[in-house]
């Protein structure tokens, strides 16, 4: 399958799983997991048109955008890994979103970045819906708080909720329960489900899939 027929396939479940949902499908947004994928992987999907991709870490997006972007003026490109506080300007300066604002240190680092590089950029936060320990994300009792600090100490433009769910649970629980976060905290995107389930993220309410395998092909 080349990556213009895996796209296609993957537009069909979106528009399915919408309408199955009474949602339009155009509000569910395919953020295209680049990383580690090759070059002529990349070159295909951008060659179809589109434009929205994912990368997880900072300085593998860097070798691979930094000169592709300017040549792709609406090219849209988000952070969907852990952030370094260290890394957060090179962050700033290449992303259009950043979905992993998970701890008061970053986002005080990312708003500083932010006013420096006089860029304001839409954010996500991460929540840690299953309280693992090891999991990056706010855990969802702290959420309120941390939104208010986001918005209020650092003016951090937040737009919603990513999450990333265990991998032994069902993710539809985890789905569920970001939206019901997010309708509690009146916050508008949903950043949830990946290439193996997020035809359940989209009647539960994603307005961002983030897909890698089922559109370029297993990572090496
Ligand atoms: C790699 C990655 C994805 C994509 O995973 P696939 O299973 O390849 O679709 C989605 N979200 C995050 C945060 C990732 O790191």
């Amino acid at each position: 399958m080349t990556v213009r027929e895996n796209l296609e396939a993957i537009r069909q479940k979106i528009q399915k799983a919408a309408q199955q949902s009474h949602r339009a499908p155009e509000t569910v947004n395919l953020v295209a997991v680049s990383k580690k994928q090759p070059a002529e992987k990349i070159r295909e999907a951008l060659d179809t048109g589109h434009r929205l991709f994912g990368e997880n870490r900072v300085q593998e997006a860097q070798s691979r955008w930094k000169s592709l972007k300017p040549l792709y003026p609406d090219l849209k490109l988000h952070l969907i890994g852990p952030l370094q506080t260290n890394k957060a300007g090179d962050a700033v300066a290449l992303f259009d979103m950043i979905e992993t604002i998970d701890r008061e240190k970053l986002a005080l680092e990312i708003s500083k970045e932010m006013k420096r590089q006089n860029r304001n950029l839409p954010c996500l936060i991460q929540v840690n819906t299953g309280d693992e320990t090891q999991k990056a994300g706010i855990k969802p009792a702290s959420l309120p708080g941390f939104i208010d600090f986001c918005r209020n100490d650092c003016n951090l433009d937040i737009r919603g909720l990513m999450c990333i769910p265990p991998v032994d649970d069902a993710p539809a629980l985890h789905f569920a329960f970001l939206n019901k976060l997010a309708y509690e905290n009146n916050l508008q995107e949903l950043s949830m489900g990946m290439s193996a389930d997020y035809e359940r993220a989209i009647p539960l309410g994603a307005t961002y899939i983030r897909i890698g395998a089922a559109l370029f092909g297993k990572r090496p």
